[in-house]
C-alpha cells in the first residue's frame, strides 16, 4: 500500500504486519537485545551518569559485537541486511536504558543510515565495517544555536579549496555523543548558501566538543556542541551532492523518527509492567491500590494506547519493508523511507506522546515514591520529554503530516481531492441507512470508518479554504494531524485485533474498543473546532450536522474493558501482549 493511502482505502486485517507476526529470527534479536540492556547498558547506568564515556565506548563496541548496529547494513559491509521489523524490534527493545538508547540510535540511525543511503560505494567501504562493528562512535551535526527546527538556517560554511576539499567552519549544538565521537555527519553551507552533507572524522583536525550540557533527563547520554574550526575534509568525504544536504538530513530523519517512535513504544510497554507491579503490592486501605477502580482506569488506559502504538509501529514497519524490498541501493531504499514519511512522523507524535502520557501515569501510580529516585519512574519521566522535542519537534511533525498529504493531493497523487468531494456531496445528501453488520468489531469498524470520512471532510474543506496558503494555518493543520493520527492508530488497532487469535484474541479486542471509543471523542473536538474556524452560518451548522451523523458511534461500557485490561496486567505483573 502507498503511504497515506490507508485514509482512502480499506485494507484486509490479514494482510498488516502485527507483532504477533514475528518470527523466531526476531524473537531471538529482541532476547539478544533484551538480554544486552537489563545485563549490561542498564548496570552501566551510575557510570553513564557521571559521563564515563569510556564505558559507553565499551557498550558501543559490545553492540557491534552482537551485530546491533548492522541490522541494516548489506553483508558486504559487515552487516546482517535483515528487514525493517528487526531493525524496529532493536530500537524498542533499547529503550529500557534511555540514556545508552540515545547513544545508540544517533549511531545506528544518525550515521550508519546516512552513509548506506548517500554514501559512495568507497565511502561505505571505508566506514561502515567501522561502525557497524563498534570501533568507531557516530554522530549527527545537524542543530546550531540559532537553526534548531528550521535547520537549513544553518550558519556552518564549507569554503571550496582549488583541489576540490573543503575547509569547515561553525558550531553546531546538542549533538548526542558530540563529547566522545570518532565521525560527524556535519551539514554545512558550501559557498555560504548550499547546503550540503559532509563526513567529518575527528582525526582531520580542528574538531573540539563543547561541554557537557546539564540536561533535564538523559543523564548518561553525551550531548555537546561540536566545534569546528577550519576543518580540511577531503573531496572523497562529500556526503550526496553539492546543495542536495536536504534529502540527506530529511530522509535521515524520516527513518529516525520511526525508530523513535519504536523506542518510545517498548518505553511505554516496560513501563505498564512497572505500574502493574506495583499497583498489586503497595497497600492502601488494607488493599492493593490496583483494587481501585480509579487506579484500573489507569492501567486499562496506558495498555489500550500503548496497543495502538505497537499495532501502528508494526503496520508500518511491514509497509516499509513491503517496498523496500524492491530497492536495490541507497537512492531507491531513500524513496521507499520518504513514501512513508507521513507515517514515520505518526509514529514520532503518537509513539512520544502516548510515552509521556504513560509515564506520567506511572509516576502517579506510584504515588510519593513516583517522585523521589529510589524508584525508576521519575528518571523514565524526566529521560522522556526530549523524545518530543528532537528529531524534529512534534510541532513540526504534526504540520508535515497533513502538509505532506497536501502536497501529494495536488499532485494528484492518492486521489484525496475526489475522495474529498464525493464525500462532501455524501454528507450533503440523505442519511444513509445503517448495515445491520452483526460481525466481530463491527461498531469499531463502522467507527474507523467514519474516521476516515472525518478527516477527509477537514482535510478537503482546509485545501480547498485556503489553497496554496494553508501552509499559514497551523492551528487546522495541527487540528487535521491529530485526527489523522487517531483514524491510522485506530484503524491499525482494529486491524490488528480483527486478525488475533489464541487466548489473547478477546484483550485485543477490548483494547482496541478502548481506543477507538476514546478516539472518536477527541477527533470529534478536533473537527469541531477545525470546521469553526473554516466556515461560518449555514455552511457550518451543515457541516456540523454531517459530523454528529458520521460520529454517532455506539457507546460502549470502557470501565468493564479497562477493568479487565488492568486487571490481566496485575496478574501478569506486565504488559499484556
Ligand atoms: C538531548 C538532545 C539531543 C539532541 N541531539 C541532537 C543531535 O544529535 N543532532 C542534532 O543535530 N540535533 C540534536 N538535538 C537538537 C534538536 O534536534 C533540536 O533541539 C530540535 O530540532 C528543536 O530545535 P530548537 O531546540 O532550536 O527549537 P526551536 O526550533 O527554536 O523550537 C522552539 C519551539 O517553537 C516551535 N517551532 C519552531 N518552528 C516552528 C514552526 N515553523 N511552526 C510552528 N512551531 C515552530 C517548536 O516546535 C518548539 O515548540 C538534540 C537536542 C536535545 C535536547
Amino acid at each position: 500500500m502507498k503511504g497515506g493511502a490507508w485514509l482512502i482505502e480499506s485494507t484486509a486485517a490479514d494482510c498488516v504486519f502485527t507483532p504477533d507476526k514475528l518470527t523466531e529470527e526476531h524473537r531471538l534479536i529482541a532476547k539478544t537485545t533484551e538480554d544486552f540492556v537489563t545485563q549490561e547498558a542498564a548496570p552501566a547506568l551510575p557510570q553513564l551518569d557521571q559521563h564515563d564515556w569510556k564505558v559507553a565506548r565499551g557498550l558501543v563496541k559490545r553492540c557491534g559485537e552482537l551485530g546491533l548496529f548492522g541490522v541494516d547494513v548489506p553483508e558486504e559491509y559487515g552487516g546482517l541486511a535483515l528487514d525493517k521489523v528487526t531493525s524496529l524490534v532493536v530500537s524498542e527493545h533499547m529503550s529500557k536504558s534511555a540514556s545508552f538508547a540515545a547513544t545508540f540510535g544517533s549511531q545506528a540511525n544518525l550515521t550508519v543510515l546516512p552513509l548506506m543511503l548517500f554514501g559512495t560505494p568507497a565511502q561505505k567501504e571505508k566506514y561502515l565495517p567501522k561502525l557497524v562493528s563498534g570501533e568507531l562512535v557516530g554522530a549527527y551535526c545537524l542543530s546550531e544555536t540559532g537553526s534548531g527546527s528550521d535547520a537549513l538556517g544553518a550558519k556552518t560554511k564549507a569554503t571550496r579549496q582549488a583541489d576540490g576539499s573543503f575547509v569547515l567552519n561553525g558550531e553546531k549544538m546538542w549533538i548526542t555523543n558530540g563529547g566522545f565521537a570518532d565521525l560527524f555527519i556535519v551539514f554545512a553551507k558550501v559557498d555560504g548558501e548550499l547546503f550540503t552533507a559532509f563526513i567529518v572524522e575527528r582525526a582531520f583536525g580542528g574538531v573540539t566538543s563543547g561541554k557537557e550540557e546539564h540536561k533535564m533527563g538523559l543523564h548518561g547520554s553525551s550531548t555537546t556542541a561540536v566545534i569546528l574550526q577550519d576543518v580540511k575534509v577531503p573531496a572523497d568525504n562529500l556526503l550526496g551532492e553539492i546543495g542536495k544536504g536536504h534529502k540527506v538530513a530529511f530522509n535521515v530523519l524520516n527513518f529516525g523518527r520511526f525508530k523513535l517512535g519504536g523506542m518510545c513504544i517498548g518505553g511505554a510497554r516496560d513501563a505498564i509492567g512497572e505500574s502493574a507491579k506495583y499497583a498489586a503490592q503497595r497497600k492502601q486501605f488494607g488493599q492493593p491500590i490496583a483494587s481501585f477502580g480509579a487506579i484500573k482506569h489507569k492501567l486499562g488506559e496506558m495498555i489500550a494506547r500503548t496497543y495502538a502504538g505497537e499495532s501502528f509501529i508494526y503496520r508500518t514497519a511491514g509497509m516499509i519493508d513491503e517496498r523496500i524490498g524492491d530497492a536495490k541501493d541507497g537512492a531507491s531504499a531513500a524513496a521507499a523511507l520518504e513514501e512513508y514519511s507521513v507515517e514515520a512522523s505518526i509514529a514520532k507524535v503518537a509513539g512520544s506522546e502516548t510515552l509521556n502520557y504513560v509515564l506520567d501515569e506511572n509516576i502517579q501510580i506510584h504515588g510519593g515514591n513516583g517522585y523521589v529516585r529510589d524508584y525508576p519512574a521519575e528518571r523514565h519521566y524526566r529521560d522522556a520529554r526530549v523524545n518530543r522535542i528532537f528529531e524534529g519537534t512534534n510541532e513540526i511533525n504534526r504540520l508535515l503530516i497533513p502538509g505532506t498529504l497536501a502536497r501529494r493531493a495536488v499532485k494528484g497523487d492518492l486521489g484525496l481531492i475526489a475522495a474529498a468531494k464525493a464525500l462532501q456531496d455524501e454528507l450533503l445528501g440523505p442519511p444513509s441507512m445503517s448495515s445491520g453488520d452483526d460481525s466481530p468489531l463491527a461498531e469499531e469498524r463502522r467507527a474507523v470508518e467514519a474516521f476516515k470520512k472525518t478527516a477527509l471532510m477537514v482535510f478537503g474543506l482546509a485545501m480547498q479554504t485556503y489553497g496554496t496558503k494553508l501552509a499559514d494555518q497551523q492551528e487546522v493543520l495541527t487540528f487535521a494531524a491529530d485526527i489523522l493520527i487517531d483514524v491510522y492508530s485506530s484503524e491499525s488497532a482494529l486491524l490488528r485485533a480483527l486478525a488475533a487469535h489464541g487466548p489473547k484474541a478477546s484483550l485485543q479486542a477490548d483494547a482496541a474498543r478502548v481506543f477507538i471509543s476514546d478516539a472518536a471523542g477527541r477527533i470529534e473536538i478536533a473537527a469541531r473546532q477545525a470546521l469553526a474556524a473554516m466556515t461560518t452560518g449555514d455552511t457550518l451548522r451543515t457541516m456540523l450536522a454531517g459530523l454528529r451523523r458520521l460520529l454517532k458511534v455506539s457507546p460502549i461500557d470502557a470501565v468493564t474493558l479497562r477493568r479487565r485490561l488492568a486487571d490481566e496486567a496485575v496478574a501478569r505483573g506486565g504488559y499484556i501482549f
